[in-house]
């Protein structure tokens, strides 16, 4: 018996959804003669900022400048101190760093994998100018408390919304809690371009117009710099690909969500396996769906590196976000944490691994990615009772 592989992700099967009108739109661009900063980037500038709750969005060229520009944006320099979490792509703390600020970290909530914000307060000092908190994995962070905090200390708060665009906390979107909301496209993100592209979202209207700024060379009327900026400029095809998209994307992430209820039923009763917790009152979507899998502290990582190479021998295929947090690697080396800083993460990096999670995914993939966990951990066959009680509850596409 031959069955197919299950990519941790495939975006062909997205591409023959939105083929057609994606090509129609790009070869119009292409004709237009008009590729960067021209009228498909502001309306998707418009599009992005009401999707998100904010008066403003200012295009640029990938999320890692987003967050840069966004810093930038708030006189975020050297001597800065910003706090974040050790638990997220590394571009999060790259960006602070090319800043020339310090990353400060703080270890995360073992249920929701993002910053425990009952932790940020203590490591508030007088140089902390900003927190910038990822919504990691498409689950909003606590952003009550974060605003709390920021409001009493007098601080920034910059958004790392590169994994949660459209997610809401307590019905609000996030990216418009703090002073600026940090969006990647990256071709893999749940609102993916075809190429690099990012956006900063905002409710102040100065920070947007120093976003312009500084993402043209200094520069507000052409040949004119009124102080250095950089080249971070959106580029027509790639907003023409995101406006194409950007109409599928609630769509989209509600059969994220669908996806996620069905693995949580598929899997909820695996001894040792801790599925991923939502927090209350908020709504993700879904970027990952990554569960757990309990180590012995001796052997960390052991079990979920075989549940990996278990389902790898079963055509499923699985990743590892992230293997090694950001205080423990050496880019971050000169910050001086040492292993042991953020027992939480370190914890979590073992034992976390993302499962295939895509709009696309089919109730017969879900149940034999479910069926292939069991396996390996010698859970059972799935029965009757797991599946999900009202099919239609569930209405995927298969
Ligand atoms: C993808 C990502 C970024 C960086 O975005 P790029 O567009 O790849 O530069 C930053 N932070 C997080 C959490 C991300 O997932």
């Amino acid at each position: 018996m031959t069955t197919d592989r299950i990519p941790i992700l495939d975006l062909q099967k997205q591409y023959q959804q939105v083929g057609t009108e994606l090509e129609q739109r790009i070869i119009k661009v292409l004709r237009s003669g008009h590729y960067i900063l021209g009228d498909n980037v502001r309306e998707l500038e418009r599009s992005v900022a009401a999707l998100c709750g904010c008066r403003q969005a200012v295009g640029c060229a990938n999320g890692t400048d987003a967050l840069i520009l966004a810093l930038w944006a708030l006189d975020i320099g050297p001597g800065d101190e910003v706090v974040t979490t050790p638990f997220t792509f590394a571009a999060t703390a790259e960006a602070i760093a090319h800043r020339g600020a310090r990353a400060v970290f703080v270890d995360i909530d073992p249920l929701t994998f993002n910053i425990d914000a009952s932790l940020i307060e203590a490591a508030v000092t007088g140089r902390t100018r900003a927190l910038l908190p990822v919504h990691l994995y498409g689950q909003p962070a606590e952003m009550e408390r974060i605003v709390q905090v920021a409001r009493h200390h007098d601080l920034k708060i910059i958004e790392d919304n590169a994994q949660a665009i459209g997610a809401l906390y307590k019905g609000k979107p996030t990216g418009s809690f703090g002073d600026a909301g940090c969006i990647s496209f990256y071709p893999t993100k749940n609102l993916g371009a075809c190429g690099d592209a990012g956006m900063v979202v905002t409710s102040d209207e100065r920070v947007a117009e120093r976003l312009r700024v500084l993402r043209a060379h200094g520069s507000r009327v052409r040949y004119h710099h009124d102080e250095l900026g950089v080249n971070s400029r959106l580029d027509e095809l790639q907003a023409v690909a995101l406006l194409t998209k950007l109409t599928y994307l609630a769509d989209w992430n509600e059969k994220r969500r669908q996806v996620a209820r069905h693995y949580n039923d598929l899997l909820r009763d695996i001894p040792g396996l801790i599925l991923p917790a939502v927090a209350g009152e908020t709504t993700p979507v879904w970027h990952q769906y990554t569960v757990r899998v309990e180590s012995a502290a001796s052997a960390p990582g052991v079990r979920r590196d075989q549940l990996a190479a278990g389902l790898a021998a079963r055509g499923v295929d699985s990743m590892c976000y992230y293997p090694v947090p950001l205080h423990l690697q050496p880019a971050f080396s000169s910050l001086g944490y040492k292993a042991g800083d953020f027992p939480v993460a370190e914890r979590v990096a073992a034992e976390v691994l993302s499962l295939p999670m895509y709009p696309e995914l089919s109730r017969g993939q879900i149940e034999r990615i479910a069926q292939g966990i069991r396996d390996v951990l010698g859970a059972g066959a799935l029965t009757p009772v797991q599946t999900p009680t009202a099919a239609q509850a569930y209405p995927l596409s298969s």
